[in-house]
């Protein structure tokens, strides 16, 4: 068996790794190994493997055989090609020992710099560079962060006793100190860490390294990191590698610095060079928003050398990555070198604007682009701003960077455990602090907005804040933080103020200012296009296409919807245009009415409101599709609550009070989610959805008459029996030619039905009859298969969540196994009853970008969602069919092409892996068995065998074909046999309407 290799070296111009291997090296260490293949300057140095760090986990932090052997042989082939020796009292070598998992999350994990420092080895080092300041600052700084990361003394008695010696010196900057300053400082380091770590600071370098090596692999699970990859929604990785890599300073002097740069701006997209730098300072420095740092602009002044070397690179890197590179740098004595790259974290306008200028270079081509931007980018950019005109009224109190678009107003609060307390109170919190660090996360996520006084650009706020999509101004340096006050650009402020802050322009406001919702820009529009394009050539068998509607439910929502790029509207919900207040006291007339007459009456005032409201509608729309669904008001939302409502009603039906509330008391309901709503409304009084049918009808008519396109879908909620839409169905059609008729004017209307019972979606074959289309309600849909009720959930949903019962909301995104299962269901039994069935999906799930990925998957014609997610849907539509490609093979039903809803999962996301697959395709043909069990249990018993024996026959074959065929097939494959029982069904099934209809 082949030994597992654990330690790869880079250095010399060679690698023993690449770029592939970031799964492995983490993506710093492969981006290393990478670089120093490509000749670029990279101190040379070793990575451990992530799989390491798995093992050292799972042996309880022990590493396995052979990885201390291994480790140290890097070591000495490192001392060989340096030529120096780790610890060596003359001449040392120092190395820098680094975190780096192969998803970047920055500054969550541990650094240690300047490793292999001790009593002994400073004299050598100061001897061999002749600069004694430089190598006690170096050690200085070794024992100050060896002593905070791996023995755990806070950061901050280091700091006090710093802060002593440049107060006595009466100096400001650390670069002022001098080298019997620093000795000094060393000392007194030193006796820090033996009073609070009760032990001293090791000066075996072995042992320091080995410290070094299990805080990095220990800070894996640290408490920030956990925290950020719940945030970030990053699973199933191995763990981080561990880079150990020859130090090189930026704190040599002057002709020395350190800097971080992009190949564009990661805020705004621009192509242009940017980055900061500090000349004479070291590693963390710039990130960690101490110093403010110069704008790389102005090297190309100082050092026209070292920036035109700098450039070259940045253009070579960013070529050869095909992306935004972000990279640090070290000048040490003049001589550039490149300490790490990888693909630049941006703010969603940054992603959009390069993925479109990329494409214009040619550098990448349209379905990369698409897939280098997340929904979470566009969410960004749909993130409101400062009303215009308010703006311009508005008189900026101080001015920032830029550091992460888009505008928010909260209150203030200085530190993040008062961000999460006061959030946690339902406030809108604005974290205004000096600077952030790792230890804020918490903090920052819960904030509107984020303000610091110092940083720069890549500053720890505004690296993460640019990840979160949390507008953030950083390094305003008129924000003075004192205490539980703040003095902006010379006013007192103090906890619980409102400001506002434009994360686009980096001013700062006093007060709360009005936002409004951002417009689609010019290379947004470009992109979604694309996007748009992307899904239109779709093809899945027989479904061409796969579009985005909206859930809109007033003429202005439909508007906003169409400007945002919805192909129609997917769900009208209809009680929805009665929260209006004079049209709220009609509808409740018409549910407290006693007799059918009062109901009518009322329903007759209802009608020209509703049939005013579907016209707007469908004159936004232009023709668009727009699926208009009838009532379906839970009656407890709707009925009077208070003195007042019942008195105000009262008043209007002009009977007396206490009849009315005994009538209201009548209509309570102890499920009310389970009570009489949807069709069941219609099927006691038919009398409600004539109405509706009428007046959209009568919006129709209105509309062809003045030439205005139009097409309405009628949908029926709430439907578990095919009998409840034979019933409905044809009272709908007579209304419809009713009013055509009397107006001479025709519009074909389809009526379709949500499916959003189980029942409905087991016997969704029969129900296709009588339907035209199908939209699935997974609010209900999760609500009934869970037995979760939607409004009660978030009384155990998050305990559920924190002990991994589930693994996501299922309110949010779909849960494939279950109510997927169910779905795909309905679709195979729908299209085998009609073949070109349009089916969508109009639940809240259908803005969800893994919802929608399944929705591709399993077939589905269209998503349907809230306005203000249709651009994201239109994007995470484009990304399902681009990572789906060559892998879907599906027919459209009908029995005559391949079966329908193969739910072959992705690649896409490490997280649902293979492990998820198996169990996916496993839980199958259980569930067919269910509900084949179930139709027999009434009638069929006679059926079951034959269905078996035909499932049992086709195995090998489909076996054979498994065996050619790689993954994606297989899946397939596995489907066949259930597909071909329902086909088996098919004439028993009929025997059996024959007798009576199976509704
Ligand atoms: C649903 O149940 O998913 C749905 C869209 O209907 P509603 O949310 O109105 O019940
Ligand atoms: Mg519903």
């Amino acid at each position: 068996m082949a030994v597992q290799k654990n330690v790869y070296f880079f250095g010399k111009g060679k690698a023993e790794g690449d770029a592939k291997m970031k799964f492995v090296l983490g993506g710093k260490g492969a981006n290393l190994a990478e670089m120093t293949n490509l000749g670029i300057p990279v101190p040379p140095g070793f990575t451990v493997s992530t799989d390491v760090c798995a093992a050292y986990y799972e042996n309880k932090n022990k590493y396995p055989k052979g990885v201390k052997e291994e480790v140290e042989a890097g070591l000495r082939r490192l001392e060989a090609v340096m030529k120096k020796k780790l610890g060596d009292p003359n001449d040392p070598l120092l190395v820098s020992v680094r975190s780096g998992a192969a998803v970047s999350m920055p500054g969550m994990m541990d650094t240690i710099l300047n490793l292999g420092m001790s009593d002994k080895s400073v004299k050598g080092l100061a001897n061999k560079t002749g600069n004694p300041r430089f190598a006690w600052d170096a050690y200085r700084r070794l024992i100050q962060m060896y002593g905070d990361v791996v023995m755990g003394v806070d950061h901050d008695h280091f700091e006090e006793v710093l802060e002593l010696v440049k107060k006595n010196k009466k100096i400001e900057l650390d670069t002022e100190l001098e080298a019997a300053d620093l000795e000094r400082l060393v000392e007194e380091y030193k006796k820090i860490v033996k009073k609070y770590a009760g032990k001293d600071f090791p000066q075996n370098p072995l042992d320091q390294l080995w410290g070094a090596i299990n805080a990095v692999f220990g800070s894996w699970m640290c408490e920030r990191a956990i925290k950020y990859r719940q945030i970030e929604d990053i699973k199933g990785l191995k763990g981080t590698a561990v880079n150990i890599q020859s130090m090189v300073f930026g704190n040599f002097g002057d002709d020395s610095g350190t800097g971080v740069c992009f190949s564009r701006d990661p805020s705004t997209g621009i192509n242009e060079f940017y980055g900061e730098y500090l000349m004479n300072a070291q590693g963390e420095d710039v990130v960690a928003g101490i110093r403010t740092p110069e704008r790389i602009s102005t090297l190309e002044r100082k050092n026209p050398a070292i920036y035109k070397q700098l450039v070259g690179i940045k253009n070579r890197l960013e070529k050869y990555f095909k992306d935004m590179q972000d990279m640090e740098f070290t000048v040490q004595q003049g001589e550039l070198f490149i300490l790490q790259t990888r693909n630049g974290k941006r703010a969603g306008t940054a992603a959009v604007k390069c993925a479109v200028d990329m494409v214009a270079e040619g550098l990448i081509d349209k379905n990369t682009a698409i897939m280098r931007v997340t929904p979470g980018h566009l969410d960004q950019l749909l993130h409101p701003m400062i009303e215009p005109k308010a703006q311009k009224e508005a008189k900026p109190l101080t001015r920032g960077l830029n550091a992460s678009p888009g505008a928010a107003t909260g209150r203030i609060v200085f530190n993040a455990k008062d961000a999460e307390a006061w959030y946690g109170r339902g406030e809108k919190v604005m974290l205004v602090r000096k600077e952030t660090s790792p230890e804020d996360i918490g903090g920052m996520v819960v904030s509107q907005g984020i303000l610091t006084s110092t940083g720069g650009m890549t500053s720890h706020a505004a690296v993460v804040a640019r990840g979160m999509g949390t507008p953030c101004v950083a390094g305003a340096k008129s924000v003075l933080v004192q205490g539980n006050t703040v003095d902006i650009g010379g006013k007192m402020y103090k906890e619980g103020d409102w400001i506002t802050i434009d994360g686009s322009s980096g001013e700062v406001y006093e007060g709360k200012l009005p936002l409004v919702a951002a417009a689609i820009s010019k290379d947004m529009n470009t992109f979604l296009k694309w996007c748009d394009d992307v899904r239109a050539k779709s093809v899945r068998g027989n479904i061409k296409g796969f579009d985005v509607r909206t859930n809109a439910d007033q003429p202005d929502d439909a508007k906003r919807a169409f400007d945002f790029g919805a192909q129609g509207i997917g769900l009208c919900r209809t009680e929805h245009m009665f929260f209006d207040k004079d049209k709220l006291v009609h509808f409740r007339a018409m549910i407290v009415a006693d007799t059918e007459a009062q109901r009518k009456e009322e329903l007759k005032k209802i009608l020209p409101l509703q049939q005013k409201d579907f016209f707007g509608i469908f004159k936004a729309m232009e023709g668009r599709p727009v699926v208009i669904r009838l009532l379906d008001p839970p009656l407890h939302e709707f009925v009077p609550h208070t003195k007042e409502e019942i008195a105000e009603l009262a008043g209007h039906l002009n009977i007396d009070k206490d009849k009315l509330t005994s009538k209201i008391d009548s209509l309570i309901e102890s499920n009310p989610m389970l009570g009489h709503r949807g069709c069941r409304l219609a099927v006691t009084y038919p009398e409600i959805y004539d109405m509706q049918v009428e007046a959209i009808a009568r919006a129709a008519v209105e509309c062809a008459k003045q030439k205005i396109p139009v097409n309405p879908e009628i949908m029926i909620p709430i439907v578990v029996t095919a009998r409840e839409l034979k019933l409905l169905r044809p009272n709908a059609e007579k209304v419809l030619n009713k009013i055509f008729t009397a107006a001479g004017v025709k519009v074909p209307i389809h009526i379709g039905t949500m499916i959003e019972v189980p029942r409905a979606a087991i016997r969704s074959g029969h129900i296709a009859e009588y339907a035209d289309f199908f939209s699935f309600g997974t609010n209900d849909l999760t609500q009934m298969t869970f037995a979760f009720s939607r409004d009660d959930v978030a009384s155990f949903l998050p305990v559920y969540l924190s002990k991994n019962v589930l693994d996501v909301d299922p309110f949010k995104t779909i849960d494939e196994d279950g109510v997927g299962g169910l779905i795909e269901l309905a679709i195979r039994e729908g299209r085998n009853k009609k073949a070109d069935l349009k089916i969508g999906i109009c639940g809240e799930h259908g803005g969800d970008p893994a919802t929608i990925d399944f929705c591709y998957r399993a077939g589905l014609s269209y998503v349907s969602c809230s306005p203000f997610r249709v651009p994201l849907a239109r994007l995470a539509g484009a990304q399902a069919v681009i990572s789906n490609s060559g892998k879907i093979i599906m027919g459209g039903g009908s029995g005559k092409t391949k079966p329908a809803a193969a739910s072959v999962k992705g690649s896409k996301n490490p997280a649902k892996g293979d492990t998820k697959m198996a169990v996916t395709s496993a839980k199958k043909p259980a569930a067919k068995k269910t509900a084949a069990k179930k139709t027999g249990a009434k009638k069929t018993t006679a059926k079951k065998p034959a269905a078996k024996k035909k499932t049992a026959a086709k195995k090998p074959a489909a076996k054979k074909a498994t065996a050619k065929k790689p993954a994606a097939k297989k899946k397939t494959a596995a489907k066949k046999p259930a597909a071909k029982k329902t086909a088996a069904k098919k004439p028993a099934a009929k025997k059996a309407a024959a007798k009576k209809p199976a509704l």
